[in-house]
């Protein structure tokens, strides 16, 4: 029998308070002190995933290795915790409900009539249990902010299962704001004695408090906030504004987060080994080098949508000793009736990045970057679509089949070098390939694959001569085989393809390093083992710096 303990993270007065991050963290204090730990986030929305939310109104869709659609705080827990979840690992309302109306359609209930309470409080327990079972320890975070209507159901699991259980197995924490009111220089703890007595009103008493604020509580406060909240004098943990977020951890140890932890679930006293990640916070906050790196995309103004990306950076710089300056590019700007612009946009960077991308705005700035990687020999990485674009760059530059193209972006081109996986799998009558039906009618290839490189390739060397690698892809378009000699032939190579035959990597043989990748590295990065291809990408455009440089 599993004998998991639970740990519920909820948030007061406003949301984006870095509940995700407050999660990941405690996940890693306990993970450190060698225990087995998963998190689990819980949306009180009710669409079924965020697979088909606009990135404005969710940010970043993150992929999991078994191919799910989630919220973008499952990439935090996995970058903190250095392990693979799934897609049990986060689940929304549309979810829940959706698994109790199946069950009702084919009789299940025998003829009871379906209620919030039991039925749809029981899908949700159900669900947290799962994924509690086989680990030590399960975090749960609810999304949302106490208050909220659409977390009540969730919030009444919870209760339940605190009840079911031993009181030595359960602890609730509330992450929660104290607002600094300028004018007065005063750190404010109203709102959130409110939104401890919300969450009474349900039934919860927090026994720790994670205080967000921009400046440190005094004694006297966090012993008015104890009182106040009901919670001992040394369960009210601060969290100023961190430099870092990889910070966190570190910061909540050093608050003492672990002694009510340790005091409420029994245990003797949990000594985390966090040596070697407070060394790459080290370099993170106070790097030797800096390097800088163009990422040109499109809707810059949604920085959250490239979260994966940019973590993956920060990881990669961390273990280079570097900090890796992002200058955002907006494709829109770059035109190629002006080569003032482009020069004076991309004169001055040390590496040039495409990340992935939907839809046909913004492609032209993106190829007018590729050009100018290719040309002047900046080191480049293509990600997914960066990578579809490179071919239809080098199919035009040098192959000067100027009608080459994506079927995206031109369902009718003669020259599909980049066209949809359906074609695919109905040429070669092969079905091996996992994909999934999206309710918009589109068909997504996701989650992770294997990717065999070739002998004597950049690539090969970056993943450390490891021939077969496994990377995570969101995408519905392929580069089509039918062109792989012609590409070869003029130089650019096919240096990764899966066992059945698709592309999944390419790069330049004449040239420093310029790489494309159909997967999303990003999605595999963490701050102890930084994905591969970032690593060597940044590493060759640290190295092209410093070479100018001498
Ligand atoms: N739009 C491209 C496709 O669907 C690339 C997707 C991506 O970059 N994630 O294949």
């Amino acid at each position: 029998m599993h004998n998991t303990k639970y740990i519920f993270v909820t948030g007061g007065v406003l949301s984006s308070l870095g509940k995700g991050i407050s999660s990941s963290s405690i996940g890693t204090l306990l993970k450190q002190s060698g225990y087995k730990v998963a998190i689990l986030k819980i949306d009180p929305y009710i669409n079924v995933d965020p697979g088909t939310m606009s990135p404005l109104e969710h940010g970043e869709v993150f992929v999991t290795a078994d191919g799910a659609e989630t919220d973008l705080d499952i990439g935090h827990y996995e970058r903190f915790l250095n392990v693979n979840f799934t897609k049990q690992n986060n689940f929304t309302t549309g979810q829940v409900y959706l698994s109790v109306i199946e069950n009702e359609r084919q009789g299940n209930y025998l003829g009871k009539t379906i209620q919030i309470v039991p039925h749809i409080v029981d899908e949700i327990k159900k669900r947290i249990k799962s994924v509690g079972k086989n680990f030590d320890f399960l975090v749960v975070e609810l999304g949302g902010t106490i208050g909220d209507m659409e977390g009540l159901p969730f919030l009444e699991a919870m209760r339940q299962i605190k009840h079911e259980l031993p009181k030595s197995k359960v602890i609730s924490i509330h992450v929660t704001l104290i607002p600094l009111i300028k004018a007065a220089g005063e750190l404010k703890t109203k709102p959130t004695q409110h939104s401890v007595q919300e969450l009474r009103r349900i039934g919860i008493s927090p026994q720790i408090i994670v205080a967000r604020c921009e400046k440190p509580l005094s004694k006297e406060l966090k012993k008015k906030l104890a009182l106040s909240c009901d919670v001992d004098d040394d369960s009210v943990i601060e969290a100023v504004d961190a430099q870092s977020i990889y910070q966190c951890p570190l910061n909540f140890l050093k608050e003492g987060i672990l002694t009510p932890i340790a005091r409420r679930f029994e245990l003797q006293e949990l000594r985390p080994q966090m040596q070697d990640w407070d060394a790459l916070v080290k370099k993170i906050i106070l790097p030797k080098d800096e390097v800088t790196i163009a990422f040109v995309g499109k809707y810059l103004s949604l920085k959250e949508s490239y979260k994966s990306l940019t973590e993956a950076l920060i990881h990669v710089g961390a273990n280079l000793d570097a900090r890796v300056n992002i200058k955002w590019i907006d494709s829109q700007n770059l035109d190629s009736s002006n080569p003032k612009i482009i020069d004076d946009t991309l004169g001055d960077v040390d590496g040039i990045l495409i990340p992935g991308g939907f839809g046909e705005r913004g492609i032209e700035g993106k190829m007018i970057a590729i050009t100018y990687a290719r040309e002047h020999n900046i080191p480049f990485l293509g990600i997914c679509l960066g990578m579809q674009l490179s071919i239809i760059e080098f199919a035009h530059n040098v192959l000067h089949i100027k009608e080459a193209n994506s079927s995206e972006f031109d369902p009718n081109t003669p020259y599909p070098f980049i066209y949809l996986i359906e074609d695919f799998i109905d040429q070669q009558g092969n079905n091996q390939i996992r994909t999934y039906k999206s309710p918009m009618g589109g068909t997504m290839r996701l989650g992770e694959y294997e990717c065999i490189l070739a002998k004597g390739t950049k690539i090969l060397k970056a993943y450390n001569d490891q021939s077969l690698i496994k990377e995570r892809h969101r995408h519905r378009y392929e580069a089509n085989p039918k062109y792989k000699a012609m590409l070869e032939e003029y130089g650019l190579l096919i240096s990764g393809e899966s066992k059945n035959g698709l592309i999944e990597t390419i790069e330049l043989q004449d040239h420093p390093f310029f790489v494309g990748v159909q997967f999303h590295p990003e999605f595999t990065s963490r701050l102890q083992a930084p994905n591969p291809i970032i690593l060597e990408f940044v590493k060759q455009s640290l190295e092209s710096k410093n070479k100018t440089s001498k």
